[in-house]
C-alpha cells in the first residue's frame, strides 16, 4: 500500500533502523521504544492484522522473531523479552500492518508496558548496529 509507512520501511522508501532482512520480513527499531532495543518485526506484504496474515507470513514472521530476539539477548545484554502483538483499535493497534513487537527486559528496569521514551539521537543507530552484529 503505497500510503502505508510499514510498507514504505519495507521498500527502502523511509528511513529506518532495520537490523536484519530477508525475502518476507524486515525487522527493524520501533522509534518511541518501550526499552532499549524494541524491534518490530513484519511481513513485507501488506496485511493490516493478525487475522488477514497469511500463514507463510506468520510462519517467516515468527521465525524472523525468534532469530533478532537471540540477537538483542547477545547484542544488547537484555536478561529477558516480552512479546507483543495488537490488532484493532480496540487492543490499541495504531499500524494497520501487521508488527510483532520485540520488547528486551533489563533487570530493574521497572518497565510498566505503554510507557514510552525516545531515544537519544546517537543512540538509535548504535543500538541496531549492537543487534546487526549479533545475528
Ligand atoms: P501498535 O500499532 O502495535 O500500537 O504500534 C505501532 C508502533 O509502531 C509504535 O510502537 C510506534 O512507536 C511504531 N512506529 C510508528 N511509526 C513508525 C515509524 O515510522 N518508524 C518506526 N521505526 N516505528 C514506528
Ligand atoms: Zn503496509
Amino acid at each position: 500500500m503505497m500510503d502505508c509507512p510499514f510498507c514504505q520501511i519495507a521498500r527502502h522508501q523511509a528511513p529506518a533502523q532495520i537490523v536484519y532482512e530477508d525475502d518476507r520480513t524486515v525487522a527493524f527499531l520501533d522509534i518511541n521504544p518501550v526499552s532499549r532495543g524494541h524491534t518490530l518485526v513484519i511481513p513485507k506484504g501488506h496485511y493490516p492484522d493478525l487475522f488477514e496474515l497469511s500463514p507463510g507470513d506468520w510462519q517467516a514472521v515468527a521465525l524472523t522473531a525468534q532469530r533478532v530476539a537471540k540477537a538483542i539477548k547477545a547484542g544488547l545484554g537484555a536478561e529477558g523479552l516480552n512479546l507483543l502483538q495488537s490488532n484493532g483499535p480496540v487492543a490499541g493497534q495504531v499500524v494497520f500492518h501487521f508488527h510483532l513487537h520485540l520488547i528486551p527486559r533489563y533487570r530493574g528496569d521497572g518497565l510498566r508496558l505503554g510507557h514510552r521514551s525516545p531515544y537519544r539521537e546517537q543512540d538509535f543507530p548504535e543500538t541496531a548496529r549492537r543487534i546487526r552484529e549479533a545475528l
